[in-house]
């Protein structure tokens, strides 16, 4: 494999994060498809208690507390994201209600049934999209809902570059019938999936990355390990571009039976 087909997770995370740390928001998304996806959530009001797993520095964590009233928590394994999520909260001056935790999201620390929503755009796959819906589902009260973007095949074939590109980066990437059919086994009522448009992609996630990548080039110039970082994420880009007709994120909300 050369370095420009390394995947992400295989490069130091403390380099990843700080490259990350320069952008909005660490993954695909937008504040339109945030509140598309809450506009499937009927449970909340102001004592609700919502938490938003592996939250970055909070690009979508801050628009999910504009139109919402209850408190939120953000988590994140990594203290750079937190410490960055926490100033944001008080630049909107939402301090009062959000906050971010250093946590990793196979040890949370919220009670069983506390919660009346679970947010995660761009992180499940972290611990895996069926772990992840099984093992955080006892911290939702019944009736509480959870909203997850996940990557998932559009189409049952694939060319084998791109099939063989995400199976490596992440084995349980799938079509997004068997994703429904793994959170109703899990326990909850798929109530809403939908596809994220390829603006999330392109114009929220890719296009400031090239400003990100130049600047972080600059800082490390000689350094072979910020060289191959940036390479695979045009790798990345490039391949989206060429095979999006392939694979995207989805929305994936269900309500806890
Ligand atoms: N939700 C943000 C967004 O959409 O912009 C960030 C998505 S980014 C692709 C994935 C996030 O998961 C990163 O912020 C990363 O630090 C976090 N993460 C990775 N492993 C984690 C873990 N074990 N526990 C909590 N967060 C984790």
């Amino acid at each position: 494999m050369n370095n420009d087909s390394k995947s992400i997770h295989e490069f130091d995370f403390n380099l990843i994060c700080e490259y990350f740390s320069s952008l909005e928001r660490q993954g695909p998304g937008s504040p339109e498809v945030t509140v598309k996806a809450l506009s499937f959530i009927d449970n909340l009001s102001d004592k609700s208690c919502i938490a938003d797993i592996g939250c970055g520095s909070g690009g979508q964590t801050m628009v999910l507390a504009q139109h919402t009233a209850g408190r939120l928590k953000g988590v994140d394994l990594f203290p750079l994201f937190i410490e960055l999520f926490n100033q944001n909260a008080c630049l909107l001056g939402l301090q009062n209600r959000v906050q971010g935790v250093v946590e990793s999201m196979d040890q949370l620390s919220f009670k069983d049934e506390e919660l009346d929503l679970i947010w995660s755009e761009g992180a499940i796959y972290h611990i895996g999209f069926q772990r992840g819906l099984a093992e955080w589902k006892r911290f939702l009260k019944t009736g509480g809902f959870i909203a997850v973007t996940e990557v998932s095949w559009f189409t049952e074939e694939r060319p084998s570059e791109i099939n063989d590109f995400w199976l490596d980066a992440y084995p349980e990437i799938d079509t997004i019938p068997r994703k429904v059919a793994q959170m109703q086994q899990t326990g909850y009522l798929p109530v809403a999936t939908f596809v994220l448009p390829e603006n999330c992609w392109t114009e929220h996630f890719y296009a400031p990355q090239a400003i990100a990548q130049e600047n972080f080039l600059k800082k490390y110039t000689g350094n072979s390990t910020v060289e191959s970082l940036i390479a695979s994420q045009r790798h990345e880009a490039q391949l989206f571009d060429k095979y999006k007709a392939y694979y995207g994120y989805v929305f994936y909300i269900g309500k806890k039976l």
